[in-house]
């Protein structure tokens, strides 16, 4: 060890004596030499702390923020910072903008903010602080060549960094070549702006990215760039009960902030945020982002410090403030009015059949070849067809009933493109393989339903409605035909029925990176009280942006699957919330 340590020593020693040699020379080049060798051997966060100010003048001090050194020494090429209040976001952003500008040579970076004063106020207060350090102006023979509030140039390495701001009209960044962009308060942008700003980025060999935010809703710009990124989470493990804590919904964050220190949430012990690590909590594999979720509760500045760590529990617990409020500016997650029925961990959780299909052309049912001796012979389709024409979208479950009451998802299969007729026969071919139940949205036009009866078994195939009734469930004979039969559900009272069943762990899935964007679909389900026609009434509810259709296709099939069972008593009797019978 100690060798070790004088050798690293020697090292550093050598490395300075070479660079301050370099720095002596006074030209361009030795110079360039000099800053190339310092980054190349100390750790970014040791720049950050002997060599850059902060706004208040002094060099900046890491201990407190551990976390962030480990983000700061391994920078991806894309990264998503979501962030609470306080997290020191704009140091930190103005921190990598110093770093490319001092390290590189002709780098091109474009900082987006949402607004002209945030901008403006970033470029002023927030850049040139970091260039007030003697040991920066000890690195650099020029200085700058440009320091203006829109555009700012490094004589020395000729790198810049220009500042435009956008929330729904990207116009502004237009133009110019960039190799990075750095978006901040990017909660604020709209969504289908990131793409025209990603744009400036075309020639770029480079082509690196950093988001930073405050997390609002789950419709918000922040949490859709969050989704598609690696969900980095700083996991401290309980030294009292093993449990691994992190700031996630899942964990239940408000037990976390108990008034004597930051607390596992399981038994309550005080917990040590130094001890901690980032993990990975996005079930899919690959990514090209890195998120990391950073916020005031995990961070030792606010919980080692009793006077911030009373502001903190009295903003969660005094009851002064919402729930939304905590959640977006303590906690830095998201958080919807309407509360989610399910969570993705719980979701996950039910994935555990493996993969659905055991080709790639997705023919071969993998968990029914695998599980056909386990099942009691019922098997139910759920279909919900996309009812915009402009972008179709069908989703079809199918599954088998276990002898224990369990029903096993063996395809959650989402269809697009305009091939209707393509869809319904191969929903039809699945269906027949196993002679199953089917049951499918009869829809503002029950066309394609009524296709699927003919392509099934018409003596097994159902179309179905919601309605407001007062019974869960009901038949209603057509007066010609069975065209116009409809299998009535109480819509609210069929979700909660499967919600119940999801969380009791009595509907399994496929593995998860298959079903993925199903999911999602039953993560976009939220749940309100409202005040109806017949008093206060539980309402499912989805964004228009973001699709419920896999539920559908699920609660059809899981209800016709006890109801083929002979399971009654799960959908039997009256509907809780009972009103005239009348279309919803
Ligand atoms: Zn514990």
């Amino acid at each position: 060890m100690a060798y070790y340590f004088s050798a690293i020593m020697m090292a550093h020693d050598k490395i300075r004596d070479t660079v301050e040699k370099l720095l002596h020379k006074k030209n361009p080049k030795s110079m360039f030499l000099a800053r190339q060798l310092i980054f190349s051997v100390l750790p970014a966060s040791h720049f950050v702390e002997n060599y850059l100010y902060d706004n208040e003048g002094r060099l900046q001090k890491l201990e407190a923020f551990p976390m962030l050194k480990q983000i700061y020494d391994n920078v991806p090429q894309k990264m998503i910072l979501k962030c609470s209040r306080k997290t020191l976001k704009s140091t930190l952003l103005s921190n990598f903008i110093c770093l490319n500008l001092i390290r590189w040579n002709y780098f091109k970076m474009m900082y987006v903010g949402p607004q002209e004063l945030t901008t403006k106020y970033f470029s002023s207060n927030y850049i040139p602080p970091r260039f007030d350090s003697p040991k920066v102006k000890e690195l650099l023979i020029k200085g700058w060549f440009k320091n203006d509030v829109f555009e700012k140039i490094l004589d020395d390495t000729h790198s810049s960094v220009l500042f435009r701001y956008c929330s729904d009209d990207a116009t502004r960044t237009r133009g110019p070549a960039i190799d990075c962009v750095v978006y901040d308060e990017v909660q604020d942008i709209q969504y289908d702006q990131l793409s025209i700003i990603q744009e400036t980025m075309a020639m770029s060999p480079y082509k690196r990215e950093i988001f930073a935010g405050t997390p609002l809703d789950s419709t918000n710009t922040i949490h859709r760039i969050w989704l598609s990124s690696n969900q980095l989470e700083w996991m401290m493990k309980c030294t009292a009960c093993n449990h691994w804590n992190s700031l996630t919904e899942g964990n239940e964050p408000l037990k976390m902030v108990r008034p004597h220190g930051l607390s596992c949430s399981k038994c309550g012990n005080v917990i040590s945020s130094r001890n901690g690590e980032w993990v990975s909590t996005s079930p899919k594999e690959s990514h090209l982002l890195t998120g990391y979720h950073l916020a005031q509760p995990i961070l030792p500045h606010f919980n080692e410090d009793p006077k911030e760590w009373k502001e903190i529990y009295e903003k969660v617990h005094s009851g002064k403030n919402e729930l939304k409020v905590v959640m977006n500016e303590t906690f830095g997650l998201s958080y919807d009015i309407g509360s989610k029925p399910i969570t993705q961990e719980e979701l996950v959780k039910l994935c555990v059949l493996g993969p659905q299909f055991s080709d790639s052309e997705g023919k071969n049912l993998a968990i029914l070849d695998k599980n056909k001796l386990k099942y009691t012979g019922v098997y139910t389709m759920g279909v919900d067809w996309g009812v915009s024409m402009a972008q179709s979208r069908t989703v079809a479950t199918l599954g088998a009933m276990r002898p224990d009451g369990v029903y096993e998802v063996l395809m959650a299969k989402i269809y697009r493109g305009y091939d209707y007729e393509a869809h319904i026969h191969d929903i039809a071919a699945k269906a027949n393989g196993v002679q199953a139940f089917c049951v499918s949205d009869s829809g503002p036009d029950p066309i394609r339903g009524i296709k699927l009866c003919e392509l099934t078994n018409p003596q097994k195939s159902q179309l179905a409605a919601y309605r407001r009734t007062k019974m869960i469930q009901h038949y209603e004979p057509g007066t010609y035909d069975w065209r116009q039969n409809r299998w009535v559900l109480h819509r609210s009272d069929v979700i909660s029925l499967v919600i119940r069943q999801l969380k009791a762990g009595k509907i399994l899935f496929p593995q998860w990176s298959d079903v993925a964007e199903y999911m999602q679909d039953l993560l976009n389900v939220f749940i309100e009280v409202r005040d109806g026609m017949y008093g206060q009434e539980l309402v499912y509810d989805h964004h228009p942006k973001q699709p419920d259709d896999a539920m559908h296709s699920l609660v059809f099939a899981v209800c016709a699957g006890y109801m083929a069972a002979g399971d009654m008593s799960l959908l039997s009797g009256r509907s809780s919330t009972a009103g005239p019978d009348i279309e919803a």
